[in-house]
């Protein structure tokens, strides 16, 4: 895990050993036509030393300049000629004489007069979601995709909103949250599974990403066996070498999925309730998704976590029938 300016450091390296690749291997075709062709190597030669007689010509005789550089110029054009008769009579051509960038808006360098290039920022991004956890799941669960007419649109006694007119509420409010992270807002998806909770996670964590953020994704499961990682260091090449606290704790948007369904003990259930208090404390958003009800909540962690939920989070509920059976169908 690493945050984003962690990654901004990164991708920017990767940029300038790219740029040091390309110019290793331009040096290396040049390297091998000028063995075939040594010629080509003294037209180099000459062509550089016109670029300085030009600059040469205007700062010592400026009555002259004009003269001088025409006659430049026509030198230039020449050697040019020579050059490309003599690449062609190889097989080669100019462009081989310049380096190759993978990208030619900003050659490789990331940036477009002082702009950061859309590769860059597109390449951060994949980095952003590389570290998520979500990459593959938002392709195909995304606000874009959600289906309301999975819900069922009848009104049971006591229900003052239908499934499927709770569920454009609830879609509402969380594409609002998606608007609020920097203000750290934080939500809490309440309501039996199969109702589209980890869905809606997964929407909220593309959009968020999409703006460049930082998100971290875990079912509580995960989360857990993370923590047990580090503390008891099991043998297993999951096992973070650095505390994830920092990490969990610094990105921008934290969601843990699936809250009490994961075998929790002493230790991870207070090292969640430290990442959920210290995240409220210092105004981070989280997502947290359960089936659980307060009193097990409370049984399962403590009456302080669930106050500080309480207090801090949008609760969103849940409720309607299972739709992956209905999805089920319909494959
Ligand atoms: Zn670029």
């Amino acid at each position: 895990m690493t945050t984003r300016t962690q990654i901004y450091r990164e991708v920017l390296r990767e940029y300038e050993q790219l740029r040091a690749q390309e110019e290793a291997d331009l040096r290396e075709r040049k390297e091998t036509l000028y063995q075939m062709v040594p010629r080509l190597r003294q037209i180099e030669q000459e062509l550089s030393l016109t670029g300085v007689e030009s600059a040469k010509a205007v700062l010592l005789d400026p009555a002259q300049a004009q003269e001088h550089l025409l006659a430049l110029q026509e030198k230039g054009k020449v050697l040019h000629a020579e050059r490309n008769t003599l690449l062609q009579s190889v097989g080669a051509s100019e462009q081989m004489l310049k380096p190759y960038y993978r990208c030619n808006q900003c050659k490789d360098t990331g940036y477009v007069d002082q702009e950061m290039c859309a590769c860059m920022k597109k390449r951060i991004m994949e980095r952003l979601y590389d570290q998520s956890n979500v990459k593959e799941l938002v392709k195909t669960e995304n606000f874009n995709t959600f289906r309301f007419d999975y819900y069922s649109d009848q009104r049971r006694e006591g229900q003052e909103l239908s499934p499927r007119e709770n569920m454009q509420q609830n879609y509402k409010k969380a594409l609002d949250f998606t608007r609020q992270i920097e203000e750290g807002a934080s939500l809490l998806l309440w309501g039996p599974t199969g109702l589209g909770k980890t869905f809606l996670c997964n929407a909220i964590a593309k959009e968020v990403l999409e703006q460049g953020k930082v998100v971290l994704y875990f079912t509580s499961g995960q989360l857990c066996r993370l923590f047990e990682a580090y503390r008891f260091g099991a043998k297993d090449e999951d096992v973070p070498k650095e505390d994830p606290m920092e990490d969990l704790l610094d990105a921008d948007l934290l969601i843990i999925d699936d809250l009490g369904t994961e075998f929790s003990t002493v230790l991870t259930a207070s090292e969640l309730f430290r990442v959920i208090n210290e995240r409220a404390l210092r105004k981070k958003s989280v997502v947290l998704s359960t089936n659980l009800g307060a009193d097990k909540l409370v049984n399962q962690y403590s009456d302080r976590f669930l106050s500080r939920v309480r207090g801090t989070y949008e609760v969103m509920a849940f409720y309607g029938e299972d739709i992956r059976i209905r999805k089920k169908y319909e494959k």
